[in-house]
């Protein structure tokens, strides 16, 4: 049988990050992923994922961010590949009923927090907006915009792809294509049975992400829902001037679920736009999970999302995908240890806004592995909050 000194169960955006670290400080590490990834059938693919200092979910996020960005830049420096791309990032309210004393507004609250941490911003009006981005012609008179001039997008199959390969120059092991059935522990470490092999090691991190609730039962099964999300990338319409002129932006335009879009930059040699949004109301699991997205929710998405809201782009959808998120009860991750496996980490840094974070992550997950504890502070993601809740069956 073989042993390790770590096992990472799920290379995806934490496992990748997590594998890599270890393998650099020297930890004798193996990964098992399923699937090969960088992959379409988890959480981590779609060309680009935002990313912001100021993190409008709450002020735990800020350093683990920060962390993020120093190690995408190291990360590039150590592959040659470009992963962080700071192309400026708008988040903005466009209502007509918006109240500006409405503290739970995802831009005020953003405005606060780069207040707080002192991170470099710019607060715009409808004019200044509709002014700099074209592709807000049409605020509302009442709009208001965060300007993170720091912020904007990584490229996630990218990251994963480079931090599994410079892991593997450090020596770690990698099994892709190889699924976990078994996880056992003992008071000697843990054992790990794949469909081709059992493993054995001092310490085991789990990010197997969508498919974390199913293969760890109680009480991750009950906490963990999965959420089926749609990208739409639209055709710009001719002569629309936004290559280089459209930022990473997050934009609310009305109260509740569905009243949020975000969208990225309009790349070089891409004629596109990417937009999405996000749903929580029908959960999924990965086995039933439906892969493709319909005619009639390209025209959903463009009736409800696009037309009248952003400018410079037809209903032409050239490109779409569907990926899922992991979401816990308060949308904010879980990374404990294991109730009751010993030597084992759970980590399901996703509820729709991880990626930003994986990079910051994966060095505090192999800092655990390695002495016990992490220099970020991750007790916020403690599964103590969800002590005594009744969750609803899923
Ligand atoms: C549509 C969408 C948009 C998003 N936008 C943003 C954004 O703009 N900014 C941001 O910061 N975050 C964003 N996120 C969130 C971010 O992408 C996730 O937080 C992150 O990708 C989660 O990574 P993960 O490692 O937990 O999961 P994954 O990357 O899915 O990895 C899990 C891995 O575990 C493997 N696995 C599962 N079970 C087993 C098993 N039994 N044996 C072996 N392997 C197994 C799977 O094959 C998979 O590779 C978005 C997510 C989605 C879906």
């Amino acid at each position: 049988m073989e042993r390790y000194e770590s096992l990472v169960i799920g290379l995806g955006a934490m496992g990748a990050a997590t594998v890599y670290q270890l393998a650099k400080a020297g930890v004798k590490v193996a990964g098992i992923d399923r699937h090969h990834p960088p992959h379409t059938f988890g959480s981590s693919h779609g060309d680009t994922r935002i990313t912001r200092l100021s993190v409008g979910e709450g002020a735990q996020y800020v350093p683990i961010v920060r962390n993020s960005h120093r190690i995408w830049r190291e990360l590039e420096a150590a592959s040659g590949e470009a992963l962080f791309e700071q192309s400026g990032l708008l988040v903005l309210t466009s209502r007509d009923d918006f109240d500006p004393s409405d503290e739970s507004d995802f831009t005020l609250r953003t405005i606060g927090l780069a207040n707080t941490y002192g991170i470099e911003h710019e607060v715009l009006d409808a004019a200044q907006i509709r002014q700099r981005f074209a592709q807000f012609a049409h605020v509302a008179d009442s709009a208001i915009g965060y300007y993170e001039p720091g912020g904007g997008f990584v490229r996630p199959e990218r990251c994963i792809e480079v931090q599994l390969r410079l892991a593997e120059q450090h020596g770690a092991t990698l099994y892709k294509g190889e699924t976990v059935t078994a996880i056992r522990a003992d008071e000697h470490g843990v054992t790990v049975t794949t469909d081709q092999r059992t493993l054995q090691a001092d310490k085991l991190v789990v990010s197997a992400g969508n498919w974390a609730g199913g293969l760890l039962g109680a009480p991750f099964d009950q906490l963990l829902k999965v959420y089926r999300q749609q990208l739409f990338w639209f055709e710009l319409e001719p002569g629309a001037d936004l290559v280089g002129k459209s930022p990473t932006y997050i934009l609310t335009h009305g109260q509740g679920e569905g009243n949020t879009n975000y969208g990225f930059p309009a790349l070089p040699g891409e004629g596109t736009l990417k937009i999405a949004t996000a749903q929580y109301h029908t959960a999924s699991t990965p086995e039933t999970l439906d892969r493709t997205v319909s005619a009639a929710e390209e025209q959903a998405m463009y009736a409800q999302q696009v037309r009248g809201r952003i400018a410079g782009v037809t209903s032409k959808v050239v490109k779409s995908a569907v990926c899922a998120y992991t979401v816990t009860p308060d949308h904010h991750f879980i990374i404990d240890q294991h109730p009751t496996l010993q030597h084992t980490l759970v980590v399901s840094p996703c509820s729709g806004h991880g990626f930003k974070h994986s990079a910051a992550l994966g060095e505090a997950f192999a800092q655990w592995c390695i002495r016990g504890s992490s220099d970020l502070d991750l007790s916020a993601f403690s599964l103590k909050r969800f002590a005594g809740q009744a969750l609803a069956p899923q």
